[in-house]
Parts: C-alpha cells; structure tokens; sequence
C-alpha cells in the first residue's frame, strides 16, 4: 500500500500546512491566499492590526471553519475532519474571562483535560500524576484546592495550559492569551511558553505586544488579509514589513533578556 494515511506521518511533517486559502465572512474578504506551514517544536506568533484575520485562521488551522478556496490540513488529517483532540489545546479569546464563572477548583479543571485518556471511565495512577504534573509544570499546585473564578487573569490562564499539558496535547494554539494581564505577569507566562516549547510542545499564538511575541516566539507570521511576512522574528522587526501591514509607523517596544 502506498496511500498515504495519518498514521504514516513522518514526525517531521507539518503539524499544519495552509495552503492558498481565501475566506469571506458574507461578501466581506477576511483572508487571501493565505499558505503558511507550522513545523513541529515552532513557537509561531501570529500578528497584525485588529480586524486582519488571525482569529479567522486560527479557527481555520484547527478545522472550526472551512475556507472557501484552497486546504487545510491538522496533523496530516483535512482539519475539519481531524478528531484527535486531545492532541490539541486550545486556548480561545475571551475564555479566561468566562472561566470567572467556573464553579470547579484547579485541580477539577485540569482533570477534565486528562478524560480523553481515561480507560472504562476511571483514571489510573498515571493518570492522576500527569494531573498533578501539568499543574507542577505551570506553577499552580498551591491553588490546586481554589475555585478557578476566584482566581486572577493570570493564574487562570495557566489553570487552561495545564489542562492541555495534562491531555498530552502536541499543540497549545492561544488567541491573545495575556489581554488583561499585567505586564510582569506577561513576562513571566510567555517565559512560561518559552520553557514548554523548549521541551517539544507546539506552540501559535496571537498576540498583540509585538516587543514581547518578537522577543519569544521563533516564527513570526504577520497577516492584514494577506500573509505579509513569516519568518524570523529579528527579521521580522528589522525590515519593513510592520508598517506596511498595519499601514502606519509602528513602534516596537524591544525587551531585552
Ligand atoms: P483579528 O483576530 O485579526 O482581530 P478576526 O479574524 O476576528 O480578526 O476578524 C476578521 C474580520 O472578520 C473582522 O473585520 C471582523 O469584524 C470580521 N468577522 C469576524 N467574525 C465574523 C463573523 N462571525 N461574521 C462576520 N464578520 C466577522
């Protein structure tokens, strides 16, 4: 047999691959010809001016939307039809600020990432240490026993990476994760993403302190409806890319490590 199946995927194979997708809200053209390829171990920071399309392609490299014209694919699978989805984790806008509602502890919340791997509905003891080990990795054992809606902006954001971690996930995808977060606890969370992606996992996000994604991210892919740049962060800050997709003059706050 030569077809080519998920289950033949070499490792080292995009874990996704856009290629020339369009797509329209209505009558409204929100992406062009987008083609982008997200190999394993990236940390992608996807940026541009409000309105540009990231959400939209976010949605669209998870398989949440289809585009009108061209292809996506998610772990080697056409992303709509991908549906491994403990391999993924992802992180939507605004989550953070609906989880102040969450009428479960840290721990509750973190174990609901690990049901995926439960066999005949009970957890194993291996289970029960990759709980407490996504929750050690992020730095929230001590709020273990608190409620996740009594929690800051920051620490809850950690609460919904360790349940990712505890899935196993081999991608975290975050849409403006620190929006409302102070900016030393936006240090030390993109620290935080810095040290999981050095440890192997995946990682896109949005974000739109582009000094601190320039700073932390390996790719950086810059989208106003077209792709107007993907590729080296330095690069990325040293040509003119910025201005001409956010059409103004653009200030880059460097933060230096
Ligand atoms: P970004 O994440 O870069 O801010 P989005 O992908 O959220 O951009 O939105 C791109 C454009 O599509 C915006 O002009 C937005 O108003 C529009 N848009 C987003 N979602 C919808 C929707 N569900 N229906 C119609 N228009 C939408």
């Amino acid at each position: 047999m030569t077809t080519e199946t998920a289950t033949e995927r070499h490792p080292a194979d995009p874990i996704i691959s856009v290629n020339e997708v369009s797509f329209r809200y209505g009558e409204r053209p929100v992406l062009e010809d987008v083609s982008i390829d997200v190999e394993p171990g990236t940390f992608l920071g996807l940026v541009g001016p409000n309105g540009s399309g990231k959400s939209t392609l976010l949605e669209l490299m998870l398989g949440l939307k289809r585009p009108d014209t061209g292809s996506v694919t998610l772990f080697g699978d056409r992303a709509h039809e991908f549906d491994d989805g403990k391999r993924v984790g992802y992180v939507a806008q605004n989550v953070t600020e609906t989880a102040r509602d969450m009428p479960v502890t840290v721990r509750e919340a973190v174990t609901m990432g690990r049901y995926p791997h439960r066999l005949v509905g009970r957890f194993s003891r291996a289970d029960r240490r990759a709980i407490e080990d996504a929750m050690d990795r992020v730095g929230i054992t001590d709020l273990a026993s608190r409620r996740v809606g009594r929690l800051s902006g920051g620490q809850r954001q950690r609460v919904f990476i360790a349940r990712a971690l505890a899935s196993e996930a081999d991608l975290l995808v975050l849409d403006e994760p620190t929006v409302g977060v102070d900016a030393e606890s936006r240090e030390e969370f993109y620290h935080l993403l810095h040290t999981l992606n050095a440890t192997g996992l995946t990682v896109i996000l949005i974000e739109h302190d582009i000094g601190v994604v320039t700073t932390y991210a390996t790719e950086i892919a810059c989208l106003n409806r077209r792709l107007y740049f993907d590729g080296d962060p330095d690069e990325f800050v040293s040509t003119d890319t910025l201005a001409a997709a956010y059409g103004t003059d653009q200030h880059v706050i460097h933060h230096d490590h």
